[in-house]
């Protein structure tokens, strides 16, 4: 049997190595068209310099050694063909399968506002291209705009400053922002102000409820400033757009697998799309936007391709961890509370916990400093377990509450 695998990402390399458990004598054929195999959530450290490629690739094993294993890196498939299992580079026939594991990944987005989809000098931060691009030209820049104060926004910021604290520089970097606080879909407006503190210790500026709604160029394809809504003009050498991303599913028109509403690829429990036998996992299914779920999809994947069902049920996807300089964050669940929802907030110095509860089951928690017990409380978030009514502080809630014995001495949930 042979597997072809789209993507040389979390989902396609946990696909990649789960099909070479379970099927040692199958053949996998993967296509990227990165390069390298590395992990997106450090591209930052390679800007920083913290990092070479080499020491982001997240592959410890000799998956790409294997001789059932092919791997055609450097191609952009620009068609599939469902009927007949095969992937085009333009014209060219690059590779066919008996089952197919879409894992494409997402691109970042780009605002159609002003130049910034064609300057020379304004770059996503997604692939280790956009990384090597950032690192150039931070460089030699004196000012950079960061569209964006999402994770993706900081990472890229955080890297900068990494780099220019190696080479003695100073550049002036400015975040502009549309929502009122940073990090606003990873943490609440006080979490979140911890970290723009610590980059504004370091000398960036915010622009927070900020628009950008033009930019100006030099001629000769170059942004030269951002303008924002109320006439504020952002001077700049180096813009880095992180507004978003979508799923990268553009070279699926024509194949017969069915998106989504948001263009994500549309699949069942089992990952299977509309097609049999073409699966997708990761990012480009749309079911969540985080490596481990998209390392977990792409083995569920893998079962199902060689032949064991099993079906995906994790569908809960709102995990966020964040960690710069040191500050370590994590939220689980619901954020900021809803109309009759309780809030439960405690802080000392060094930690920041907030615990949200929607008819006295947790709906969501941040926590913040110390992160420990996180994997109790997603569990009581996910499974809607109510804490209140115990007699106790929820914060005082543990496993020991819900944990009874099993005759035969095993412990079982008991609520
Ligand atoms: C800067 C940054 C920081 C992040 N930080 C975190 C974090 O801290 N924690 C976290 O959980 N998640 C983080 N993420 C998100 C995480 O990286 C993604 O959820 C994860 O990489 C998704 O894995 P994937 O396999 O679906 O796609 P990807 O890892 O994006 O892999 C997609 C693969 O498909 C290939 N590909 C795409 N299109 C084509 C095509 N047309 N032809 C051939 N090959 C193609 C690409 O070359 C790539 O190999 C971060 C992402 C970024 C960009």
């Amino acid at each position: 049997m042979k597997h072809l695998i789209i993507g040389a990402g979390a989902a396609g390399i946990s696909a990649a190595h789960r099909i070479v458990k379970e099927k040692p004598q199958d053949r996998v054929t993967i296509v990227s068209e990165d390069r390298e195999v590395y992990s997106r959530c450090m591209i930052h450290k390679f800007i920083g310099g913290e990092r070479d490629a080499a020491s982001i690739n997240f592959i410890n094993d000799d998956l790409l050694a294997n001789k059932n294993v092919e791997w055609i890196s450097g191609v952009t498939l620009t068609r599939l063909d469902g009927a007949a299992k095969a992937v085009y580079a333009g014209d060219k026939l690059i590779a066919t399968g008996d089952t197919i594991l879409i894992a494409t990944g997402s691109v970042s987005v780009t605002p159609p506002i002003g130049e910034l989809k064609t300057a020379k000098n304004a770059f996503g931060l997604r692939h280790l291209s956009d990384a090597r691009s950032i690192a150039e030209g931070a460089k030699k820049a004196e000012r950079i705009a960061v569209i964006g104060a999402g994770l993706v926004g900081l990472d890229a910021v955080y890297g900068i400053l990494e780099q220019a604290e190696k080479l003695g520089r100073k550049p002036q970097i400015t975040v502009i922002e549309m929502a009122p606080t940073a990090l606003a879909i990873n943490l609440d407006a006080h979490a979140a102000e911890a970290y723009q503190r610590l980059f504004e210790a370091r000398g960036v500026t915010f622009h927070l409820g900020s628009k950008v709604i033009d930019t100006k160029g030099d001629g000769a394809g170059n942004i030269t400033s951002v303008e924002l809504e109320g006439g504020t003009s952002v001077p700049c050498d180096l813009v880095i757009m992180a507004v978003g991303v979508r799923p990268a599913a553009a070279f699926l028109e024509g194949s017969g697998v069915e998106l989504t509403e948001r263009r994500a690829v549309k699949v069942n429990d089992y990952l299977e799309t509309s097609l049999p036998g073409i699966y997708a996992a990761g990012d480009v299914a749309g079911l969540s936007g985080i490596w481990p779920n998209a390392q977990k999809q792409g083995e569920y994947a893998a079962y199902n391709m060689t032949g064991t069902r099993w079906a995906y049920d994790d569908r809960f996807a709102i995990k966020n961890t964040v960690n710069f300089f040191g500050l370590l964050s994590l939220s689980l669940g619901a954020i900021n509370p809803q109309e009759g929802d309780e809030v439960l907030i405690k802080e000392d110095r060094n930690n920041y916990r907030k615990l949200i509860l929607r008819g006295g089951v947790p709906a969501g928690v941040i926590l913040q400093g110390e992160i420990g017990g996180s994997g109790f409380w997603l569990q009581l978030i996910k499974d809607k377990i109510p804490v209140s009514g115990l007699g106790k502080s929820p914060w005082k809630v543990s496993y020991a509450d819900f944990y009874g014995l099993e005759t035969n001495g095993e412990y079982k949930w008991v609520v």
